[in-house]
């Protein structure tokens, strides 16, 4: 794209699914908050193959407000995937990421401005507790970060997630990684740049409910797990080594036993219980393999990362994308 005339200061970037109730809300602090910032800005809502009438909301509110556009995708492709569209869609000098579910508050961006201005390039919002999630998320978020922080590739600060500020430079290194099993967090770590938290307050969802049931938890974990460490393979090495020593001193004492009491047939349970067992470990670490196989083909395929359905935008935007 060529240098617009006019490049607004901040790209707001919003996934949105299934979001309708919470959309004009939204606009009406998230324009308050920017105007207060004394930034101009654009804001890209990217609706993630929503059901509901989200993208109708979102149409009435770019016909009023020429700063907003929309992207509309063929399908759901996931909120990390929506974020890279919104992302490379921003024409800004800096992108704001936020939920559309106003459980980022828009008033934190000023602090996330102060912050850029002094110079750092990934200002992250820092949770302070996680309260407003269920018990046993809570839970299951905390023994999953442990398990990144321990055996991940990346560090990452604890209460972080996507509502930030990124700078131009973080933006584009951001989109330079082009995977296709998209873990944000991970890859807000890895790029590193001058980094700062800004401490908020979690909202609660204004209406609706999470879109993340357990299993969808689970696989996002998962893809976080195996896309910043490679501890899931490698472990099979050392585990598989400990159980050959451990069989043969079972082979040596069997021996030992034999040419000192002769042989006592019934060794059928010690048999069921070890085939049963290294079968076990065989499959498991099988299934590892499989799952990072699985993600292999995926990339290799290299299918785009979305497909974008429809594109909302005033006129006076879309005249200047043509030029
Ligand atoms: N979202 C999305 N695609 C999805 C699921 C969620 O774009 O497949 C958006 C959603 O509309 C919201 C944000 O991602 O703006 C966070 O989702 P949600 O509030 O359901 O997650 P939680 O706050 O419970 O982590
Ligand atoms: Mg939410």
């Amino acid at each position: 794209m060529s240098d617009t005339i006019e490049t607004p200061d901040i790209s707001v970037v919003i996934p949105v699914f299934n979001e309708r109730a919470n959309l004009r809300p939204l606009a009406a602090r998230l324009t308050h908050a920017l105007a207060q910032a004394g930034v101009s800005f654009e804001a890209i809502f990217v609706d993630d193959g929503s059901h509901d009438a989200s993208m109708e909301e979102l149409r009435a509110l770019c016909a009023q407000e020429p700063r907003f556009r929309a992207l509309s995708f063929s399908r759901n492709f996931g909120k990390e995937v929506a974020i890279a569209a919104g992302l490379d869609d921003a024409r800004g000098r800096a992108a704001v990421i936020m939920d559309s579910d106003l459980q980022h508050p828009p008033e934190v961006i000023i602090k996330f401005v102060e912050k850029w201005r002094e110079g750092y390039k990934n200002v992250y919002g820092q949770r302070a507790d996680r309260t407003s999630d269920p018990k046993m998320r809570t839970i299951f978020t905390e023994v999953f970060y442990r398990l990144l922080a321990k055996f991940g590739d990346v560090s990452l600060p604890p209460g972080a997630g996507d509502f930030r500020l990124l700078d131009r430079q973080a933006v584009d290194a951001l989109l330079s990684m082009r995977e296709r099993a998209r873990f944000n967090k991970g890859l807000y770590a890895w790029i590193g740049f001058k980094s700062i938290g800004v401490p908020f307050e979690v909202d609660a969802r204004a209406s609706g409910v999470s879109k993340f049931n357990f299993t969808r938890l689970v696989s996002f974990a998962l893809d976080g797990l195996m896309s910043f460490s490679s501890i899931p393979l490698k472990v099979w090495t050392y585990v598989g080594l400990a159980i050959s020593i451990f069989a043969l001193g079972l082979a040596g004492y069997y021996w030992v036993r034999t040419m000192l009491f002769g042989v006592d047939t019934p060794g059928f349970p010690t048999l069921v219980v070890s085939i049963a067992f290294f079968s076990g470990v065989q499959l498991i670490s099988l299934g590892v393999l499989g799952e990072y196989v699985a993600r292999i083909f995926n990339e290799v395929k290299g299918r785009p990362l979305y497909l974008v359905a429809e594109r909302v935008e005033s006129d006076k935007q879309s005249g200047r994308a043509k030029e």
